[in-house]
């Protein structure tokens, strides 16, 4: 019997993956994520939906797909009422998810909160932390999760799906292998071979080619380098001699910015600080995430003991407890604050969020400051916050050092990996260059939004 999947993102972009997977009677959605810049094409920071009208307006922009099972039961009778919307009757056997990156899970606050959730403990942090910090209100107490074991198959209707580690810039990656009868369906979720953990892909990898003895293996690989024409990455412990050589330079205050999931990142911080003598300070909400990574990880557990909190002004701009989230009170009388850092600043590496860098005027940050930026928001020179954050860098006189990797793998490395595999049919997704991967296999699926293949 034939698999049926509709790509309701992921389709001539990077991120906002949303995948159908139908198979005798059994919908399986495949990651339900948010384009980067908040929202899609068609909306960003200043243009919204309407909080009410956010489903009805995606649906009909081809972002999300029209299956009833997975709003909320007074979404839907609205959207029937006011709008006659169409849905699909089916019912949402459950949605896979790769990992906590936003464009992987941060349409997740639209789904009903009685779809059944799978993914990895990590990832269950990462959901959790998104409630605490206001990120998003995906209410994960009130939701039924099934944790994934790496290797441990489970099954999903009709289904059985095996989770497999994989590795990228966030603990608790995973792809996934769904066996749909004949049909093997394999779906690579973001992976790179430059980090820590290239076994484990190519382990994966190995595991999709073994499919083929009992099944026709379709696999949907990422591909965000994919056309950009540079194999340029370091690996880690280059980013950390890198980190090494700015901050032993560095004559006064170090400033990083790292991505706040990514705490293999924030350990080469931490053990540069620690090589170096200083102090690492992080905002309260890269120490929340730091804590709960640390129960996978040892090495981070041990490294987060030189670590201190720092509190920047808020609200009031008199450090009262009314400013800040409940996650951030606790640090109210511990936390490290600008005069402090201003009083020693050779002492620490300092984490400063974009959203908080006027707090460099209290620091009284000299020339020379050092600014690491190692993968941090804004995320390059095409986001506009970056231009902002250079002009930071220029008045203040700071040495500025981009260091940093690609969570995702290069296109040499992408066409390796489907060659270990050998799949019988090949589907580049999470891309805006498939096409360089046209005829790499004599079965290559062209994608197009919305448009439901039966392979
Ligand atoms: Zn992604
Ligand atoms: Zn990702």
């Amino acid at each position: 019997m034939s698999v049926k999947l509709t790509f309701y993102g992921a389709v001539r972009e990077i991120g906002g993956g949303k995948t159908v997977l139908r198979y005798d009677g059994t919908t399986i959605l495949m990651d339900f994520g948010m384009d980067f810049l908040a929202g899609s094409d068609h909306f960003n920071e200043r243009l919204k939906p309407a909080p009410y009208l956010e489903v009805r307006d995606y649906l009909h922009l081809g972002t999300l797909p029209p299956l009833a099972g997975l709003y909320p039961v007074a979404q839907r009778r609205f959207l029937e009422q006011e709008f006659d919307t169409a849905l699909e009757p089916a019912d949402v056997s459950g949605i896979l998810l790769s990992h906590g990156h936003i464009d992987h899970v941060g349409f997740l606050p639209l789904v009903d909160i009685s779809v059944p959730l799978y993914c990895s403990a990590q990832t269950l942090e990462v959901l959790r932390y998104f409630d605490e910090i206001g990120q998003f209100d995906l209410r994960m107490d009130q939701r039924p999760v099934t944790v994934l074991e790496p290797g441990r198959s489970v099954q999903i209707g009709k289904c059985e799906v095996v989770p497999v580690l994989t590795d990228h810039d966030v603990l608790g990656a995973m792809g996934f292998i769904v066996r749909c009868g004949d049909r093997s369906v394999v779906y690579t979720g973001d992976y790179r071979l430059h980090g820590r953990h290239s076994e484990r892909v190519c382990a994966f990898f190995d595991l999709v080619r073994q499919e083929k003895q009992h099944a026709t293996t379709i696999l949907l690989t990422e591909g965000t380098r994919l056309g950009s024409g540079t194999l340029d990455q370091l690996s880690e412990s280059q980013v950390q001699d890198g980190v090494m050589r700015a901050v032993a330079a560095a004559p006064g205050l170090v400033l990083t910015d790292y991505y706040v999931l990514d705490t293999e990142r924030l350990k080469v911080l931490l053990r540069v600080a620690e090589k170096t003598g200083r102090t690492m300070v992080l905002q309260p909400q890269h120490m929340l995430i730091a804590r709960r990574f640390a129960r996978f990880d040892a090495e981070l557990e041990r490294l987060l003991s030189n670590v201190q909190v720092y509190l920047a002004r808020r609200g009031s701009g008199r450090y009262l407890a009314p400013d800040y989230r409940l996650f951030e009170q606790e640090y109210l009388v511990t936390a490290l604050r600008a005069a402090d850092i201003a009083e020693d600043p050779a002492r620490y590496m300092l984490q400063l969020d974009f959203v908080d860098l006027s707090e460099l005027i209290e620091i009284n940050a000299a020339p020379h400051t050092a600014f690491i930026h190692s993968g941090g928001e804004p995320r390059g020179p095409n986001d506009p916050n970056y231009v902002v954050l250079m002009r930071w860098v220029r008045d203040f006189g700071m040495d500025f050092y981009h260091i940093a990797t690609p969570g995702h793998a290069n296109e040499l490395d992408i066409r390796e990996m489907i060659q270990r595999a050998d799949p019988d049919v090949l589907v580049p997704m999470h891309t805006r260059a498939p096409e360089a991967l046209d005829g790499f296999v004599p079965n290559t699926v062209s994608l197009r939004k919305g448009v439901t293949y039966e392979l």
